[in-house]
């Protein structure tokens, strides 16, 4: 008997799109797998699911998914939303209660890890090093004045939503004027906004991840984003995209590369991730290492990290994702 998986995408959340293609990748090496039968469904902001046949389809707590003609039953989802409800944990919890095992992190350790806030608690506990910053917990003056410090202080800062993804809701400020404007947008976002310091860097990234019961920390790629802006939802995902990426970042020290893996699998344990992650490093001009973020859902399209690092690693990711669901499902 064929293990039915169920690719939910979409989310109606501002990482929609992106998602889409994430499954679309996902689908790709999915599709040929002769124990796998596959059906996809794109939810909706309202957590409506829709089939490619343009009906709706229902996920009942009986683990079946029905339409108007009848009921299929899901042995195994894959989450295929980055940002809210997959990213943040929301959808998983739900999978959880129906008790249907699915690909990637945990309720907790998504929202966790979603959280730029949390983020840097959790970090900073595990005591791996991280940008240094202020949190706000509102657009109040004597919040905004904590905010203003820090511009005074490091000359140039990102404002953040704490909860968003894809550089939606980060701007960079290096004027004052500009710092009200920011926070008003990352505040109509998320309920807390991160205020961190500029640093100049260059940006790595490893993927880890569990092979066949092993976590697995590739060595670190690089992202260049162009040298006029950072590495923005345009740089990320647009037609025209000008940033470059390196499967292996080059010339870095031993130290370096062991200081990354070690922060990695310290993050990958501590936080309890499963199956996936994109862990991002900040390396300074002066040679400081800081873990930026955790990604418990990276992005799957065509000019992505993850499942490049994965590749070059010697992995195939048809044979990686298939070994994790018939492990979850037997
Ligand atoms: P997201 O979760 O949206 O990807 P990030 O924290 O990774 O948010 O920020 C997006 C991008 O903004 C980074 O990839 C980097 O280009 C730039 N950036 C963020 N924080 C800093 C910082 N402290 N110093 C320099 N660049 C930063
Ligand atoms: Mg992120
Ligand atoms: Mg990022």
């Amino acid at each position: 008997v064929p293990i039915n998986v169920l690719l939910i995408c979409g989310g109606g959340g501002s990482e929609h799109d992106v998602s889409l293609r994430t499954a679309d990748f996902i689908q790709r090496h999915l599709e040929a797998v002769d124990d796998i039968s596959l059906a996809r469904a794109e939810m909706d902001g309202n957590g409506r699911l829709t089939a490619p046949d343009g009906r709706e389809r229902r996920l009942g707590q009986d683990r079946m998914l029905r339409d108007d003609n009848g009921a299929w039953e899901v042995h195994y989802v894959v989450p295929s939303i980055h940002g809210y409800p997959g990213e943040t944990g929301d959808l998983q919890s739900q999978l959880e209660l129906f008790g249907i095992p699915y690909y990637g992190c945990g309720p907790e350790a998504s929202k966790l890890c979603f959280n730029k806030v949390t983020t840097k608690l959790w970090l900073s506990a595990l005591g791996i090093d991280n940008s240094p910053y202020q949190f706000l917990c509102s657009n109040e003056p004597e919040e905004i004045a904590k905010a203003t410090m820090a511009l005074q202080q490091w000359g140039a800062v990102f404002v953040k939503a704490s909860n968003q993804g894809s550089s939606v809701g980060c701007y960079k400020v290096t004027a004052k004027e500009e710092l009200q404007r920011a926070l008003a947008r990352a505040f109509e976002l998320s309920p807390y906004v991160l205020v961190e310091k500029c640093l100049k860097v260059r940006e790595l990234e490893v993927a880890a991840y569990t092979y066949e019961g092993e976590l697995i920390i590739t060595p670190p790629g690089e992202v260049c984003a162009p040298s006029d802006t950072f590495y923005s939802y345009e740089e990320k995902y647009a037609e025209g995209s000008r940033a470059v990426t390196h499967v292996e970042a080059q010339g870095l020290s031993n130290a370096q590369l062991g200081w990354i893996r070690e922060a990695s699998r310290r993050a990958f344990v501590g936080l309890q991730l499963k199956d996936l992650s994109r862990i991002d490093f900040f390396l300074t001009d002066d040679g400081g290492l800081y873990l930026n973020e955790v990604n418990t859902f990276p992005g799957m399209t065509s000019i992505s990290m993850f499942p490049k690092m994965l590749e070059n690693a010697g992995h195939d990711f048809s044979r990686y994702l298939t070994s994790l669901i018939r492990a979850a499902v037997r």
